[in-house]
């Protein structure tokens, strides 16, 4: 017995006809696949912004930690190998805070393109729900993966 439904997804349509058929009768003015609402940009960018704030903070707080460790007596030398060795756990989160920056920041400069939210790779939408949790992800859960 065939179903008479969009084979993607199972929606009753007064033809025979999928979603792909009737995507492609839309005029051309129609939404673009995986445009986002203008809402939903506002809130993506208050994200984005937000988390900027929040790495440059983090940034700030790094730099002071991966500062020089003195070769400081008084701290003696255990505390010092310990000193050293949070330094380079601290440096490896510092270039990777600087590395999310530079991706929010970009995020930020292209949220208006039509691209934006397309994923750099496979050129599928990025699920809107990812973009909130992630704002400096390009690419889809399956691409990052
Ligand atoms: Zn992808």
């Amino acid at each position: 017995m065939k179903k008479n439904g969009c084979p993607c997804c199972w929606q009753q349509l007064p033809y025979n006809v999928n979603c792909a058929d009737i995507l492609l009768q839309e005029p051309a003015s129609a939404t673009p696949r995986g445009k986002m609402e203008p809402l939903q940009k506002k809130e993506i960018k208050k994200k984005i912004q937000a988390a900027i704030t929040e790495t440059e903070q983090g940034i700030a707080n790094l730099k002071e930690l991966t500062k020089p460790v003195a070769p400081d007596n008084a701290i003696g030398r255990l505390s010092r190998m310990d000193a050293i060795n949070n330094r380079s756990i601290n440096q490896s989160s510092l270039n990777s805070s600087r590395h999310k920056l530079n991706m929010l920041n970009k995020a930020l400069d292209c949220i208006d393109d039509p691209e934006f939210g397309i994923c750099a790779d496979c050129g599928e939408p990025i699920p809107v729900g990812r973009i909130m949790i992630m704002p400096e992800a390009n690419l889809c859960v399956r691409c990052a993966a």
